[in-house]
């Protein structure tokens, strides 16, 4: 009986350790975005079809933020006027 309170302990104990290292580690290995990235995500189609000429909506908001892409390429969004939105999001900060 002693043994399985040692082990159930030892595993707590451990599983508390891991858990605290892992925390750290995150908070210490964050990366930090632009919040506009995740904006034009948010109004783009989501169809990750890549006629934009980027492999899906994510590394098309990406380009546009971090390599100054035009807002215009994203051809299932015309009809809803998403490079419109961009413009906005992109003129808010
Ligand atoms: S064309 Fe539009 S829907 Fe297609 S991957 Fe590019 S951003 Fe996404």
């Amino acid at each position: 009986m002693q043994i399985l309170i040692y082990t159930v302990l030892l595993l707590g104990v451990m599983g508390f350790a891991t858990g605290l290292g892992l925390s750290i580690a995150a908070k210490k290995f964050e990366v930090k975005e632009d919040p506009r990235i995740e904006e034009i995500v948010k109004v783009l189609p989501g169809a990750n079809c890549g006629m934009c000429g980027y492999p899906g909506c994510s590394a098309y908001a990406h380009a546009i933020v971090e390599k100054g892409a035009v807002h215009n390429l994203c051809v299932p969004g015309k009809k809803v006027g998403v490079s419109a939105k961009i413009d906005e999001i992109m003129k808010e900060k």
